[in-house]
C-alpha cells in the first residue's frame, strides 16, 4: 500500500537534488549522520517531512523528463511512501489519458551485463517501457538494435507507448498486420528528436532520423503518435 503526502512542481524538487555521492563523503571526512551539517546537506523539509535530496533518480530526472522510448514526459513529483516505510519519497510522474505513469531510472546496459551505478548508464524510462524491456527475451539488444522485423500478433498487442492498437508506422500511421516489414529506429541522444520511431516499409530509409526530427519538431505534442494517427 502506497501513502501519498502530497504533488510537488517539478522546480519545487530538483533543484534542491544534492550529489548522490555526498553523504558517504561527508561520513569519510568524519562528519556524523545525526549532525546538523549532515542533516542539513542531504535533507530537506517539505511540509513537516524529512526528504532525502541524495538520490540517483532525481540527477538522471535532471538530466531528462522524457522516456528515452516513447517520449511522454514526467508533469509532477509525488511524496510518498509505502505503508511501514519511516521516511517519505518523492517519486516522478507523467500523465497519459488522465491516469499517472510512474518515471524510473533506467539502468542503460543492464546490471546484469556488466552495467555500473554511474550517471552515464542511467536514463529516463518511464515504467510501462521499462517493463517492455525487462519483458523482452534480449534484454540489452531490445531498445538498440535496428534490424528489420516481421510483425508478429505479439507485436501487434503490445501496447506501445502505453496505448492500445498502436502498434503503427510513426511516420505515416499505417497500422502494421502481422507479416508487414518494420523497423524500430533508434534516436536517442540525437539532438531534437525523442522516442524511438517505428517505421515501416515505404517510411524506412537513409535519413529516417532527419525526417523524424522535422516531424517532432512540427507536430510540435508530446503525445506526437497520437497526433499522427
Ligand atoms: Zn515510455
Ligand atoms: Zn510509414
Amino acid at each position: 500500500m502506497l501513502e501519498v503526502f502530497k504533488k510537488y512542481d517539478i522546480e519545487e524538487v530538483l533543484p534542491f537534488a544534492v550529489d548522490p555521492l555526498l553523504p558517504n563523503e561527508l561520513v569519510k571526512n568524519k562528519i556524523r549522520r545525526s549532525s546538523e551539517e549532515f542533516q542539513n546537506s542531504v535533507y530537506r523539509n517539505y511540509d513537516g517531512n524529512k526528504v532525502k535530496m541524495a538520490s540517483w533518480r532525481y540527477q538522471v530526472f535532471k538530466k531528462s523528463l522524457k522516456c528515452v522510448n516513447c517520449g511522454i514526459e514526467g508533469e509532477y513529483f509525488q511524496l510518498e511512501r509505502h505503508i511501514g516505510d519511516k521516511s517519505f519519497h518523492f517519486n516522478l510522474y507523467a500523465e497519459l489519458d488522465g491516469k499517472p505513469v510512474l518515471m524510473t531510472k533506467d539502468h542503460i546496459v543492464p546490471v546484469s551485463k556488466g552495467g555500473k551505478d554511474e550517471i552515464n548508464n542511467f536514463q529516463t524510462m518511464c515504467s510501462t517501457c521499462n517493463g517492455e524491456k525487462r519483458n523482452s527475451k534480449d534484454y540489452s539488444r531490445s531498445f538498440t538494435d535496428q534490424k528489420p522485423r516481421i510483425a508478429t500478433k505479439g507485436n501487434i498487442e503490445t501496447l506501445w507507448g502505453g496505448r492500445k492498437d498502436s502498434f503503427r508506422c510513426y511516420m505515416c500511421g499505417y497500422r502494421f498486420q502481422v507479416g508487414d516489414y518494420w523497423r524500430w529506429v533508434y534516436t536517442n541522444n540525437v539532438e531534437g528528436a525523442s522516442g524511438n520511431p517505428i517505421v515501416c516499409n515505404c517510411c524506412d530509409g537513409e535519413d529516417v532520423v532527419e525526417r523524424w526530427k522535422k516531424l517532432v519538431n512540427e507536430v510540435g505534442e508530446k503525445y506526437w503518435w497520437f497526433v499522427r494517427r
